[in-house]
């Protein structure tokens, strides 16, 4: 197997379908479908190569999903009233739930998490108007009763904490070194670009194996004008999560400059807060005799 092939199988393949799962080199899968009986199914067979679901179906037939440990299940909840039903399921079920419905107010989102569900707000973070989206963060960070992680606030808090970015491309599953989409003829850096053929890869049904094909990245292409396109990009203090990401597309990154901003400071407060309760405790451990 020559280097480019193997260096195939530490992608991630965000499949919609499912002619690819047999495929030696694909190893890591994320899988979007709405056909509970086709998501088990794969299930059985492939299950170790499955990393996350997302379940674009009916929230009531999610509950039917026979996932497993390692497996990251996100479900797509086009009203709040469907949720409320399943709740005690879908909170043992340890979903993370994506609205697919308007967020328009505070409670569009804490009706769900205040009853223990996970939420996942990277699909529609950015159609979220600025000063909600601040309130919401507000709510995740200093709400008391809150007992569950709001996304993607949670995963960037914690990676500040332990010094472990993980930057907001990859929370988007869009990174040319890690994610791979398909139509079923090719894999492609974005799910876009099948639309102009932009394939890195054809693939050989019969072979069973992908053919590298000349492509310039549009990702890396990017990546590489950032110095001279968004200079600002590379003093910021975000950089290291962010790499341009808010401004990928965008003309303004005032939003998620004024998140980080937030989650940067929370996370020191924490860390004052470490630091202080470990080098002033009121009972000190005890001695070995
Ligand atoms: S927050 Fe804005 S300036 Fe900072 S890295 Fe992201 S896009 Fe660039």
């Amino acid at each position: 197997m020559s280097n480019k092939q193997s260096e195939l199988q530490k992608k991630f393949f965000v499949l919609r379908e499912t002619s690819l799962f047999d495929f030696p080199m694909v190893k890591q899968i994320v899988f979007i479908n709405n056909d509970v009986r086709l998501i088990n199914e794969m299930n059985d067979k492939f299950g170790e190569k499955i990393v996350q679901i997302n379940f674009t179906g009916n929230i009531q037939e999610s509950l039917k999903i026979e996932n497993r440990n390692h497996q990251l299940v996100k479900i797509f909840p086009k009203n709040k009233k469907d949720i409320i039903q399943i709740s005690k399921a879908l909170k043992e079920k340890r979903f993370l739930i994506c609205p697919a419905y308007s967020i328009n107010k505070l409670e569009d989102i804490s009706i769900v998490s205040s009853m223990d569900l996970i939420i996942d707000l990277i699909p529609i973070i950015e159609n979220i108007d600025f000063d909600l989206s601040m309130e919401i963060l507000n709510y995740y960070l200093h709400n008391q009763n809150l007992n569950v992680s709001i996304e993607p606030f949670h995963s960037i808090l914690v990676s500040k904490l332990h010094q472990k970015p993980k930057t907001l491309w990859n929370m988007n599953l869009l990174n040319p070194d890690m994610f791979y989409f398909s139509d079923g003829q090719g894999l492609a850096e974005d799910s876009k670009n099948f639309q102009n053929q932009d394939y890195r890869y054809l693939i050989d049904h019969q072979s069973r194996t992908f053919q590298k094909q000349k492509y310039r990245s549009h990702l890396d292409s990017f990546f590489k004008s950032l110095p001279e396109t968004r200079p600002d990009c590379l003093a910021c203090p975000h950089f290291h999560i962010c790499i341009g990401w808010a401004l990928y597309q965008k003309d303004t990154c005032t939003k998620w400059k004024k998140i980080l901003s937030i989650l940067q400071d929370a996370s020191r407060e924490i860390q004052a807060l470490e630091k202080f309760e470990k080098e002033h405790a009121i009972i000190p451990s005890e001695k070995k005799k």
